[in-house]
């Protein structure tokens, strides 16, 4: 008799399949790694901002002694940032940290979470993770249908998950439909607003969802510094949300889950409003290049307000890995969107202006 260990709804999981590093493909290829160009997990293109790079040095002195837990400094700057007491907020191990606590501190097992289809994958490994039923409604033109999702609440919904901007879809929500759906939904169900793009919004989408949280107190709202911050291998995101759910959150959290580097360059990159403009300039740049590039290519694509856009590339179910190899062995590292159901799409991220050259010249060998 074979053993099986763990709860069958942990042995169903299928593991997240994250953008493969530039050692993984030189190695795999036969590349020179400095010649591959990695557009598969919408880091920022810039890398790290100097004025984190100054902080990382300054705190390294202090990394024989534990992280301070509960983030003074950090907290103080994100609670002046955004108006909120600094209890309002908690950080995270990346803002996946976030998603995943909430998951667990406001839902049982066996009770349900609704999400959107082609949503965030982190929703699907958080329900299954805690035993909890999903409940997914179909998307509308590759976006959540907030009507749809109201629909499906269930009397044992706790939590509802929604990305705005989505991924890997790119799709956006304006601010009045997004808090017309808040408002419609049931006090007793927690609403995790995953902003993690909110950064690259042109200013005639921006929307205050921090007002929404004074407002709703089953809101969190989820942000992260792996994005337009350029701190994506610290691991670094904060939730705002009412002290009703920032304290389910508290009991859960690791105690020193945010590490001191991370920290220290949070509150610098905070600061660094220079930065993060410079970062959403260079990302609609290169959001208009790449999408004329998929007119003139005849390529259908989903328009996008992240840093990263959905592109098909043909209509069978083998061509997203078909291109996606074509391209890995030109040194192109995408990101093929199988595992989300969109097997016929790739998403690519927005580079460097010379990176997305590099991509569009190796799309269009591949696609010959
Ligand atoms: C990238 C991403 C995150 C998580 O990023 P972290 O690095 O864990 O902060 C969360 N939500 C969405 C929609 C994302 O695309």
């Amino acid at each position: 008799m074979t053993t099986q260990f763990g709860p069958s709804y942990v042995r169903a999981i299928a593991p997240y399949v994250a953008g493969k590093p530039i050692s993984e493909v030189a190695r795999e290829f036969g590349l020179d790694e400095a010649r591959i160009v990695k557009l598969a997990s919408n880091e920022n293109p810039l890398g790290m901002p100097e004025s984190a790079q100054r902080a990382i040095a300054q705190a390294a002195s202090e990394l024989g002694r534990y992280p301070d837990s509960n983030a003074f400094e950090l907290k103080a700057a994100l609670a002046a940032r955004y108006d909120v007491p600094p209890e309002w907020i908690t950080l995270g191990n990346g803002s996946n940290d976030i998603l995943e606590m909430a998951a667990h501190a406001f839902v049982e097992r066996g009770q349900s979470i609704v999400y959107s289809q082609y949503s965030f994958a982190v929703y699907a490994l958080a329900t299954q993770g805690l035993g909890a039923r999903h409940l997914v409604t179909p998307a509308v033109r590759y976006g959540h249908d907030l009507d749809a999702m109201l629909a499906a609440i269930a009397d044992d919904t706790r939590l509802i998950f929604v990305a705005n901007p989505n991924n890997p879809t790119g799709t956006f929500i304006d601010g009045a439909a997004l808090e017309a759906f808040i408002a419609r939904v049931p006090r007793h169900i927690a609403v995790v607003l995953d902003e993690a793009y909110t950064e690259y919004l042109a200013a005639d989408k921006r929307y205050d969802s921090i007002a929404w949280v004074r407002r709703y107190p089953n809101l969190l709202v989820s942000r992260t510094f792996s994005k337009a911050y350029g701190l994506a291998g610290l691991r670094i995101g904060f939730a705002i949300a009412q002290p009703e759910l920032t304290d389910l959150l508290n009991r859960l959290r690791q105690p020193f889950n945010v590490n001191t580097l991370a920290q220290a360059a949070a509150v610098a990159a905070l600061g660094d409003t220079a930065f993060l403009e410079k970062s959403a300039a260079l990302n609609a740049e290169g959001y208009r290049t790449l999408t004329a590039a998929f007119e003139r290519m005849c390529l259908e694509y989903v328009p996008s307000d992240g840093n990263f856009v959905l592109v098909r590339m043909g209509t069978d179910d083998q061509a997203g890995d078909r291109v996606n190899l074509a391209l890995l062995k030109q040194g192109v590292i995408v990101r093929p969107v199988g595992g989300y159901g969109l097997p016929q799409w790739l998403r690519v991220t927005i580079g460097l202006p010379e990176e997305n050259a590099a991509f569009l010249a190796a799309l269009e060998r591949a696609l010959a």
